[in-house]
């Protein structure tokens, strides 16, 4: 099994390092990683800007640009031969409901899905505060060895073309572990937060974005997977179409312009299957 791994809390990460340390235990790793964090850049792609890179060994690469870049550059370029599977992670911290859409983590992933590999994204949910409590202990263990299980079964099982998995891991040894989960993806609450400063130069600068302030009680979701002390496993798509508001969607009438009419119907459509999805 050769296996690609990427992240976003960059290359020096211990998290990356111990996903990478286990996973070489049964697979060829090759791991092409940001050369620093870039958390939360979301799905990012350096189209206007020149990239770097630092080979810093035989299957390692440090790029100077997200982790869409490290994704793409790997399977188009540094790789020889396609992996078997893509991985990012560990992340620092959840990715969980609402939360994948900024997260670099679960986009790395999905690059990979979106060139046909089977691939996942795995995240240690660890308190908030966890920059600050540097001595609240890290249980790397748990996420990576579930993540090395896991790419051993998508190594053997791959999923439907264009799928990732999105996993987080309690912050826990495996021992105190519940099991793993299938969920969907919940809804993160954050505390919307702007605080204005003032610059040396004294203009006013900003800086957004609060503290999670918990979750909603959704059945089967992935925050509360997590939070009963499950690792949560949940299949994502890059097919964000809304197959509930067709209806709702044709009933805007927008004035002054007339609606075609459609084929969509009313129920969720198998997705779209492109060559490049499914290798
Ligand atoms: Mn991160």
């Amino acid at each position: 099994m050769r296996v690609l791994i990427s992240n976003d809390d960059g290359i020096r990460a211990p998290g990356l390092r111990r996903l990478a340390e286990v996973m070489a235990e049964r697979a060829e790793v090759w791991v092409v990683a940001p050369d620093r964090e870039r958390s939360a850049v979301s799905h990012a792609i350096s189209l206007h800007a020149p990239l770097r890179a630092e080979r810093l060994g035989e299957r390692e690469y440090a790029v100077d640009g997200t982790p869409t870049d490290c994704v793409y550059l790997a399977l188009n370029h540094f790789l020889p031969t396609p992996p078997d599977v893509v991985l990012s992670g560990i992340n620092r911290g959840a990715n969980l409901g609402n939360d994948v859409l900024y997260s670099g983590t679960v986009s790395a992933a999905m690059e990979g899905a979106l060139f046909g590999f089977p691939a996942a994204a795995v995240s240690l949910c660890l308190p908030d505060n966890h920059d600050e409590a540097g001595a609240a202990e890290h249980h790397l263990d748990t996420a990576a060895e579930l993540a090395a299980a896991v790419a051993t079964s998508l190594f053997e099982r791959p999923m439907p073309p264009g799928v990732l998995l999105n996993l987080n891991v309690p912050n826990r040894p495996r021992a105190q572990l519940g099991g793993v989960k299938v969920t969907r993806l919940g809804y993160t609450d954050w505390a919307d937060f702007v605080t204005e400063r003032a610059d040396p130069r004294n203009r006013p600068y900003y800086w957004i974005g609060g503290d999670r302030t918990g979750h909603d009680e959704i059945p089967d979701s992935d925050n509360n997977a997590v939070a009963t002390g499950f690792a949560s496993i949940t299949p994502i798509h890059y097919d964000l179409t809304d197959y509930r508001a067709f209806a709702a969607t044709r009933a805007l009438d927008i004035p002054g312009f007339t609606m075609a009419p459609d084929s969509l119907g009313d129920e969720p459509l198998p997705h779209p299957v492109h060559p490049r999805l499914s290798r």
